[in-house]
Order: C-alpha cells, then structure tokens, then sequence
C-alpha cells in the first residue's frame, strides 16, 4: 500500500471506529462484533505504526472509547435514562485493555515480560467480566462515589444507582484505609438479563443486545428504585497501585475480600506462560457454566513494582493484557427467510431460525446481508446454518452445515419485486443491495423515514412504530412535515390515545424545533449522510440553503465527503419534493442554519482544570479559549505538572505532546472536549424532559 492509499484507509478506519464506538458504548446498541471491531482496530494500529506521520492523539488508537451521555442519546437508551449524571474527574485515568486473539501473541507477552523483568515475578490470571467498568470510592469505610468509566478521564456520577446494586457493600468492615477507590465491573447475570427482556418484549419496548448492553444501560437509569430491580451485581478486581501499598495485586485483592468487597476467587496466580495456557483452555470451556457473561481472561503482572516499571501507553497498561475468547457458534436450522425493506428501500434477507442458546440468550433471528452473501453461503431452504454473535451481538450466519441438507433442497430466490408494494426491484452495479425504487409509495420507506426522522438520535420525537403505523395507515402523516400538522383531535382519534398522550407528544414536537441543525440535517435521512457527515456539513456550510445550492466540487472539500456521498447530497437537493419538504418544516420553525457560539451556555464543568490548547480548532483558538473561560477552566500557555490535560487539535505542537507523555498528562482532542462540556443543545434537551415530566 503507498503512502496515500495508507493515509485514505487511515482516515476510513478511524470513522468505522468511531462510528462503532459511539453505537457500543453510548446507544448500548452495536452492529458490529467486538471480533471485527477489534480486527478493524489492530489494522489501524499497524497501519499507524508503519506511518507514524500520520498519528493524530484524536485516533481512537490512541483513547478510550467513551460511554458519556453528552455524546447522545442512545438508541437503546430507555426513556428512563436521561442525560443528568454529573462528570467528574478519574483521579487515575481508567483505561482499557489492550487485547488478543491469539495464543502466540500471548506468548510474546510472556517473553517480552521475561526479558524485561527476568523470573522473579508472577502473574494473576482472571476471567474477563463482560460489563460495564465501575470505579469505586470509600471513605472512612463508607461508599461515597462511584464513577463509570466514561472518557477515562471523566466519569459519570452513578453513585445513588450503586448504591441500590445489592453486592456493593455501603459500609466496610475490617481493617480498610481511611480512603481508596477499587474498580471493577457491574454485570447483569443471565437470568436477570432474560427476565429484563421478557418484561421489554412484554411492553414493546426493543429488547437488549446482550448481558453487556443491559448492564450498562440499567446503570445509567435516573431513578434509583429502578435500578435496584434490574439485578445487577459488581465485581472487583483493581485497586490503583498508586492509591496503597500493596505488594502485589493478589494481595490487594485479598485485602478487598477481607473488607466485605465482592472480589471474585477464580483468579489464579501463574508462574509462566504453560500455567496461563491452561488457565485460558480451563475456562474457556468451564465459563459456559457461569450464570454471567465473560469474554475473555485477563492475564495481569501481579507484582505492583513491576507494575509500575512498565507503566501505561495513553490507552492501556502494559503490565496487563486481555485474552479474548473466539465468538461462539451454535447450529440450528432455518424456518423461513424474510426479506425486510428500510427506509432507503434497500432489501435485506433475514433468516427467522428455529429458537437456539447462545452465549447465554435464545437467538430466533439472524441476518443473511445480501443476495450476494446468501450465494457465498450457498445457502438452501431449511439448512442448518452456524450462527455467531461475535463479541455477543446482532447474530449472523457463518456458514452451512452440508452434512444436515435435505436431498431436494432449493436455493431461495430472492425476490425480483418489492415484499411490501410490488415494485420490480433494482440493483445499480456498485450496489451490494437490491432496492425498492418505489420511494413515494412503498410504506416500508415511507414508514421508516418517519421513524428514522421521530429516532433519539434525530429529532426525538415521541413517536415508535406503532405510532407511526396508524399514523400512516389513517393517512395522516407520509412525510416528517405531517407531524408538525396534526391537530390535537386528529391525535385523540388515534386508537388508545388519551389527552396525556396527545399532550406528551405535543411538547416532544415543541422541543424537537430547539434540535440544533446538525441533528435536522441527519433526521432527513439523506442516503449515506450519518451523524457524523451531516455534523461536518453543517459545520463547514452553516447553513441548508448553503448545502443545498453547493456544488459536487465544494461538496467534496467537506471531511469525510467522497464521490458517492457528495452524489448523494447533491442528487437529493436537486429534487422538487424534498426542497418543498425542507420549505414546510421550515415553516414548522425547525433550526435550518448553525447556531453561532454566541449563545452557547456557560457551566463550572471545567472549574478548577488549567488547560493547554495546541494546533488547530473547528473554532479560532481565541474561542476556543473563551469556551473554556466560560465553563470555568483556565487557560495555560505551557504544559506543566499542574496543566490538568492537553487539548490537541489538528497538528497539536510535537513538543507539547512529547511533555504531556513524559509528565503523563492526558491528551484529549476536540471532539472529546466539547462531550466534557454541556452545549445549548444539551440544554435544550434537559429542558424539554423538565417538561415532559409534568405529565
Ligand atoms: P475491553 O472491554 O476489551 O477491556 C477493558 C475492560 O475490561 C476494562 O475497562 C474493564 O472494564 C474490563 N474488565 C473485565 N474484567 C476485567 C479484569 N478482570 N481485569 C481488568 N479489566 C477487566 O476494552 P474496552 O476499552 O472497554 O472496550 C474496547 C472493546 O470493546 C473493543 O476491544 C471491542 O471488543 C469492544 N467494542 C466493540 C464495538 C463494536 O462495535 N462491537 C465498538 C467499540 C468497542
């Protein structure tokens, strides 16, 4: 690959990442398995290593994924959870792991720790808890704040929801220091995890992807009482070396367990690498027994001075390392197949299986992706096919099993007409999909474009697809625009709609008209513009008439714009129905222009935080110091042991960063910084659930 090639997959790889990172950790609802996100991640990192010029601190190479809610709403996030946790400071940063697949790199962690370290020293082997990262403080024997994992650097406050998690002690006993923090994880066991979505299915509400996700959901819930019913347990397993004098990290531990913490007894003390390869083949059978989810062993130096002699990378330890166990597989034949249409029209085969345990949950569904995959398969009617969840996601068929085919077995044909309007289908070369053309009038796209426009992620709009269903199939509502003309009669029309709902879905579409520009320009669903594209475009044209009459030329010097998205952009403002669309919400007083700076609220987010900027902003480096006046940092021309984080933005100064890596200052970059800080947005948003929750 030549250096341009190189530096084009660079720039692709970081937006996949961080996509994917933002569906993981802040929708709770990813769509990717952890095996290919990780495969995705190693890419990136060997690519950045052989072109070091182009490493940037904002890669996600470089950071922590982050699970603060002013990143977003999360698609699966509940109605319950809002975004109202305080942030606050890690005192040591949380960091992750780094991880492998594979025994022999295993093994080269091993060697390189002989070589390093000779023989006097230990490993502790533990089973890598699928949860959500917690970090605990006691004081004076009480538990006094409890801080998820955050951007590593931040956390949010969840300390009333700990409290309600039965296992987490609320008083110590024994001999324990005046005050330490522990970390570890909050897990939701498999049994409550069913429980949980039987109870979602039961209401219409989306169930959870998988143990993790519900995990980390249920702790983000707002109200206490919730969250002690969600069945949640904890489990601890670190006490930063730099807050007590342990010798070692078992030792630690053992000290957790004597003051009455939840520590778990399956770590295992190795003396080489032979002893960590049994741990690893031990429990990757032995885990399918235990009643929560794990994805892998960790394998820890156990000795804190060793610990502390190699020290940390900005994202991971390196006394430490993750064994990541290979997703499983199960076999089970296929009932019928399912061609689903969304909103774009695009066509895709879903296989419905018969019921099968995976990882712990029943799996019914699976996805066949494309015709072109369903022929790679060579997938027949009534096949037993292997289906994976990868790091326990959306499931997938892997393969056949031919021994199990039926002698007269047929191939499915895929459809040659739409499933929902008759429509002949179409497939342009460069698609991997079918398409239904029928944009106007097939219901499945014209449904799914509301709903996508109702979506959290867009305007939020109180409106779930069994609203949207009557709407449409009354004929009331086609296009987004319609919403804005309901008339509260017409909604008390809606079967099993009362005053309170009509009112409730009212004020939803008041407060959607304070939904800032870059969230109304993803909500028109124009094909390939996500969230992240439509921010960038609304941040380098200001406004949708700007958008709206640029060229294919001014499209492309957007970031992250290429030929088929500025296409896309501007195929669809070349079509009267949309202009006229664009003209009625407009007229509905949804913000079609970027708000400037001016009114962007000010908070003590950044109190008591002296700040270093470097390089180059999305805002003039003038504003972007009054930003951080105004939330009540301090700004600071140099780095030094006081300077609380480096904010880098486009080629931040090398001398900077080389301070900030010698005095272990953190490095955040911009997108980052302005999740730290509440926006108008945001406020917009909090107003509007104050609202809501009159009813
Ligand atoms: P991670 O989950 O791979 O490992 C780090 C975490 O492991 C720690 O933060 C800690 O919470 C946890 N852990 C559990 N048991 C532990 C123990 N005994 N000792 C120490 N830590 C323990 O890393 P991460 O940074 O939380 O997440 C990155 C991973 O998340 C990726 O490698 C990927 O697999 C997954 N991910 C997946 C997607 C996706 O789209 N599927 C997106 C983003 C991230």
């Amino acid at each position: 690959m030549d250096k341009q090639a190189a530096n084009k997959r660079i720039l692709e790889l970081r937006d996949i990442l961080r996509e994917n990172s933002r569906l993981y950790y802040v929708d709770n609802a990813p769509v990717m398995s952890d095996y290919e996100y990780d495969q995705l991640m190693h890419e990136l990192e060997a690519l950045e290593a052989e072109y070091p010029e182009f490493l940037t601190p904002d890669s996600p190479t470089q950071k922590v994924g982050s699970d603060l809610e002013s990143q977003g709403m999360g698609v699966n996030a509940e109605p319950a959870v809002r975004r109202e946790f305080v942030q606050r400071p890690h005192r040591y940063p949380m960091l992750s792991l780094g991880n492998t697949y594979s025994i022999s790199e295993v093994e080269e962690f091993s060697a390189r720790a002989d070589k390093t370290l000779g023989n006097s020293f230990t490993y502790c082997c533990e089973l890598k808890f699928d949860g959500t990262a917690i970090c605990l403080t006691y004081r004076n024997g009480v538990l006094v704040q409890a801080l998820t994992r955050g951007d590593g650097v931040m956390g949010d406050d969840v300390t009333e929801n700990a409290l309600r998690i039965s296992n987490i002690p609320h008083r110590l006993r024994g001999d324990y220091p005046e005050e330490f923090e522990i970390r570890g994880e909050i897990l939701m066991p498999y049994d409550s995890f069913d429980k949980l979505n039987g109870e979602r299915e039961r209401n219409e509400e989306a169930p959870f992807a998988n143990p993790r996700n519900a995990a980390s959901g249920s702790l983000k819930l707002i109200d206490p009482e919730a969250v002690a019913h969600r069945g949640l347990m904890c489990t601890l397993y670190h006490i930063p070396a730099e807050s007590l004098s342990f010798e070692s990290h078992d030792q630690a531990l053992r000290a957790a367990q004597s003051w009455g913490l939840p520590v778990s007894d399956e770590r295992r003390i190795c003396h080489n690498i032979d002893e960590i390869k049994q741990y690893i083949e031990y429990w990757d059978i032995k885990r399918k027994e235990l009643p929560f989810a794990t994805d892998g062993i960790v394998i820890k130096i156990n000795e804190m001075a060793y610990q502390r002699i190699l020290g940390s990378t900005a994202k991971s330890p390196r006394w430490e390392v993750a064994y990541k166990f290979k997703a499983e597989q199960a076999l089970t034949p296929i009932v019928s197949i399912d061609y689903q249409v969304g909103r774009t029209g695009a066509v895709t085969p879903v296989a419905n299986l018969e019921p099968v345990l995976l990882s712990g949950t029943i799996v019914k569904r699976a996805t066949l992706v494309n015709e072109d995959q369903m022929r790679a398969l060579d997938i027949h009617e009534g096949d037993s096919v292997y289906v994976e969840k990868g790091g326990e996601i959306i499931p997938k068929i892997t393969g056949v099993e031919p021994s199990l085919r039926k002698k007269d077995a047929v191939r499915p044909k895929f459809p040659e007409v739409c499933p929902d309007c008759g429509t002949p289908l179409v497939r342009a070369e460069a698609e991997a999909k079918w398409f239904c053309p029928n944009s106007d009038g097939c219901p499945m796209q014209i449904k799914g474009r509301l709903l996508h426009f109702t979506s959290r992620k867009a305007m939020d709009i109180l409106a779930g697809d069994a609203t949207v269903e009557q709407l449409f199939n009354l004929k009331l509502a086609r296009t987004p625009a319609d919403l804005y003309d309901l008339t509260p009669l017409q909604l008390l029309a809606l079967d099993g709609w009362k005053e309170k709902s009509a009112m409730r879905f009212r004020s939803s579409l008041d407060a959607s008209r304070d939904v800032p520009f870059e969230r109304v320009l993803f909500a028109l669903g124009i094909r390939y513009v996500g969230e992240t594209t439509a921010k960038e475009l609304a941040r380098h044209f200001g406004s949708i008439d700007a958008i709206a009459s640029a060229g294919r030329e001014d499209l492309l010097a957007v970031p992250d714009v290429g030929e088929v998205i500025a296409d896309s952009i501007f195929a669809f403002f070349r079509d009267e129905r949309h202009l006229i669309e664009i003209e009625r919400l407009k007229a509905h007083g949804l913000h079609f222009t970027v708000e400037n700076g001016g009114d962007a609220v000010s908070s003590d987010a950044l109190e008591g935080k002296t700040i270093v900027i470097s390089g180059t902003f999305s805002i003039s480096r003038d504003d972007m110091k009054a930003l951080i006046e105004k939330h009540g940092g301090k700004n600071s021309g140099s780095v030094s042991a006081r300077t609380s984080f480096l904010l880098a933005g486009e080629k931040p100064g090398p001398e900077k960063l080389r301070k900030c890596e010698s005095l272990g200052i953190p490095v955040i970059g911009e997108a980052e910084f302005m999740a730290m800080i509440p926006s108008s947005g945001d406020e917009a948003e909090h107003d509007k659930y104050e609202q809501l929750s009159l009813f």
